[in-house]
């Protein structure tokens, strides 16, 4: 009988050897855990619990098949006989869960971070200080054989496939581009010459593992990088891979160093899954799409258009392991939902620390985080319902206490409420839909529009104080002048802004309040259409190769500066992964970003700066404030006095450098931690 809500996802999908329950890939994703043998044992069991969760096949993070071929000096590889061992912990443990899982084997040509990297032409990638050597005819057969050999090893060590990472940029898909493929070997050239490196590579590995054994191929879609592939290119890989004995294709989106975002918040949900549905007719093989998409119904509704078979998803098993089993189980509203913010997975990646998740910080650390009965169940009051407040009630009525949660304001979310405003962060929506069904159903007793103090929770036997922060007042001349708001009066819809405007800070805050400010109308998150119109992205390939066109921006609604004290460019300090693309819209959309600024004063006349070493009016109608925050907490200096128990979390404890990945991880850990 085919599911009620979501009838093609839940649809089996029969490769022939092995029959998939379900049309989801959990898609590669590197966590860290992959680059050293002792983590082993904790990578065995984030993928066991998705496998016990309900996703059919995973595919791990990348392994490169040789040293050459290494992400970074050291990470993880499948070269030797002795890895086996230590893969089949992964492989026993997902098998035992009932899943099934490939390894991913990803050679990362220029983008290698080393400077033995290797690559079809002796051409550096824009984000790398490498320059890589160019591989003499030797080398490329030596990188077949390693990938060769990976495959092998891996069917050794228990996997039940490979995916053979072609696309984002990484080795084969610099062959296949003319842009970094220079050759004139037979390796280099015309369309059908830049291939056979990849070719050689499937039709080679299926020769060497057989037929039982899954061979994913991830093929880039659409470069979004000038001069690469075109679309009859990548239509002629498509088949050559599927002759050459691969028995899935899987999607790939954009080279890393594209300047267009493919997985950020920002990006619409499903914006590229239109591309997997042109390339459907060429191909009979399983195809799989993917990137944004988070939640069943857009799974559903990309699979019911006929648009791929199957729908890869990363990032939404780190946030909900049971994300499967929740949307088979009519559950739908309780999945924790990736809201594709990067903070915890990506950056932390790109900083050299192990993945976990913003909206779950038991990711990759199930082993060290353990939500357990507690052994005395106690009244647990938590004050204050924003991100740490929502995360340390949710948690600690999983543990078995009785939890009243106390709210000032008439609604529950805190802070959240107002990054929600903010055109791109749509997403965050979700995160309150999940808490609010979880309090639903642990039963939590939620109190609105109570703003508590010390007296009020006399009952309680320990107290979680989450009272949050408020924007910081700062000194500036004129600072009660009409003109002068802060954020949040803003975001609320308190005041009517007018059409010049200076934000004074450049922290997260200032560039959201600019992003607001100068966007009107649909947020192009919310309109694919629209979002591939700004960023220039084109999914027919008109005249192009690589996807790309001119961007055609929609004019900003206001003329807003956007300033801070510190020398240099604002934004240094935002996301790894996010804050290219923060700067890039707020220039699209001519913001004048200031550093270096020294405020004077605030008049009818506008906001009085010295920049560079000269005196400006800036002719404003408003003056924001989006200076920082400071801690709320005189409850917690109240409980103190009072010799009351209480825990104090989230931005009441320490106000800099607040964000929601710290707010909700200290949630967790505290309210695990009442005893
Ligand atoms: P708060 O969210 O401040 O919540 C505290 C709550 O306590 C409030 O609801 C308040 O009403 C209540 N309260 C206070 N005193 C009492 C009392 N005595 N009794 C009852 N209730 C009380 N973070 C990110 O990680 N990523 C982002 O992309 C991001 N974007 C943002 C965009 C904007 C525009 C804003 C404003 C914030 C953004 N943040 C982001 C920051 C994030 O929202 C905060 O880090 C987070 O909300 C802090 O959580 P908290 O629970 O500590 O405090
Ligand atoms: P912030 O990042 O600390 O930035 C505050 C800004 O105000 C700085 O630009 C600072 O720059 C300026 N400032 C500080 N004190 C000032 C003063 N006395 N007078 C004038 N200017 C002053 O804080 P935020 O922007 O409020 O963000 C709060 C937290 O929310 C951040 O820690 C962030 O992690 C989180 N957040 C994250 C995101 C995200 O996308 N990840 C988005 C929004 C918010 P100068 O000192 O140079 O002037
Ligand atoms: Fe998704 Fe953010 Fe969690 Fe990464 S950290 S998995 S992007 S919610």
């Amino acid at each position: 009988m085919s599911h009620p809500h979501y009838p093609h996802l839940f649809t089996p999908l029969n490769l022939g050897y092995c029959e998939l329950p379900n049309r989801v890939l959990m898609g590669s994703m590197h966590t860290g855990l992959e680059d050293k043998s002792k983590d082993f044992p904790k990578l065995a069991k984030y993928f066991a619990e998705r496998a016990e969760g309900g996703v059919g096949l995973i595919v791990t993070g990348g392994f490169a098949p040789n040293i050459v071929g290494w992400l970074k000096p050291f990470g993880g590889m499948m070269k030797f006989p002795w890895e086996v061992k230590k893969h089949r912990l992964v492989t026993d443990a997902v098998h035992a869960a009932g899943g099934r899982i490939c390894l991913q084997i990803l050679h990362a040509g220029r983008y290698g971070y080393s400077p033995l990297q290797v690559a079809p032409s002796r051409l550096k990638s824009p984000i790398n200080p490498f320059t890589p050597k160019a591989l003499t005819a030797r080398g490329v057969e030596n990188q077949i054989r390693s990938f060769v050999n990976s495959a092998v090893l891996a069917r050794e060590a228990g996997y039940d496939g490979v995916e053979i990472m072609g696309s984002e940029g990484y080795l084969i898909n610099e062959f296949l581009s003319p842009a970094t493929n220079l050759r004139t070997d037979d390796f280099g050239g015309d369309a059908a010459k830049r291939m056979r490196f990849a070719v050689e590579i499937v039709r080679r590995v299926r020769e060497a593992v057989g037929k039982d054994f899954i061979i994913i191929y991830r093929l880039s879609m659409i470069d979004l990088v000038p001069g690469a592939n075109a679309w009859d290119e990548v239509v002629m890989q498509a088949q050559a891979i599927e002759d050459a004995g691969a028995t899935i294709i899987n999607t790939g989106i954009g080279w890393h160093e594209a300047r267009i975002p493919t997985i950020a918040t920002s990006v619409p949900r499903a914006a590229f899954t239109g591309i997997t549905a042109r390339l459907k007719p060429h191909v009979s093989l399983p195809l799989v799409t993917s990137n944004r998409i988070n939640m069943p119904e857009t799974a559903e509704a990309v699979l019911s258009n006929g648009e791929a078979d199957m729908v890869s998803m990363a990032r939404p098993f780190l946030a909900d392991s049971h994300w499967i089993h929740k949307a088979k189980n009519g559950q739908r509203d309780s999945i924790n939902t990736c809201i594709a913010c990067n903070q915890a997975c990506l950056d932390h990646v790109f900083e050299g620390k192990n993945a976990t998740c913003l909206v779950n910080p038991r990711a990759c650390r199930e082993t060290e985080i353990i939500v357990k009965r507690a052994s005395s169940p106690r009244r647990v009051a938590v004050v204050g319902a924003g991100p740490a407040g929502l995360s340390a009630a949710v948690t600690a009525a999983e543990c078995g206490h009785a939890v009243t949660l106390f709210e000032g304001r008439d609604e529950l979310g805190g802070q959240f409420n107002l990054a929600m405003k903010i055109p791109g962060k749509e997403e965050f929506l979700e995160t309150m839909r999940y808490y609010r069904t979880r309090l639903d159903a642990l039963n939590v007793d939620v109190r609105l529009n109570a703003h508590v103090n010390a007296d009020d929770l006399a009952d309680f036997d320990h107290v979680v104080v989450a009272t949050g922060v408020a924007p910081r007042v700062i000194s500036l001349d004129g600072a009660d002048h009409p003109k002068v708001v802060d954020y949040q009066q803003v975001l609320r819809g308190e005041v009517e802004v007018g059409k010049r405007v200076a934000i004074v800070g450049a922290g997260g805050i200032g560039f959201d309040v600019s992003e607001f400010l100068v966007h009107e109308g649909v947020s192009p998150s919310l309109d694919a259409a629209l979002w591939r119109e700004e960023w220039g992205v084109d999914l027919n390939y008109t005249d192009n190769r690589g996807g790309l066109k001119k961007p055609n921006v929609e004019p900003p609604a206001r003329e807003v500066w956007l300033l801070q004290r510190t020398d240099g460019k604002p934004g240094a300090k935002l996301g790894k992964t996010t804050g290219w693309i923060h700067r890039a819209t707020l220039k699209q959309k001519r913001v004048h970003m200031l550093g270096g600024v020294t405020y004077q004063r605030v008049d009818d006349a506008g906001l009085h700066i010295d920049v560079g070493g000269e005196s400006k009016v800036l002719p404003v109608d408003h003056v924001v404030i989006c200076a920082g925050q400071v801690s709320v907490r005189s409850l917690a200096d109240d409980l103190e006095a009072a010799g009351k128990s209480y825990s104090i979390i989230g931005g009441a404890d320490v106000a800099a450098e607040l964000d929601a990945k710290r707010a909700i991880e200290q949630g967790v850990l505290t309210a695990i931690a009442i005893a």
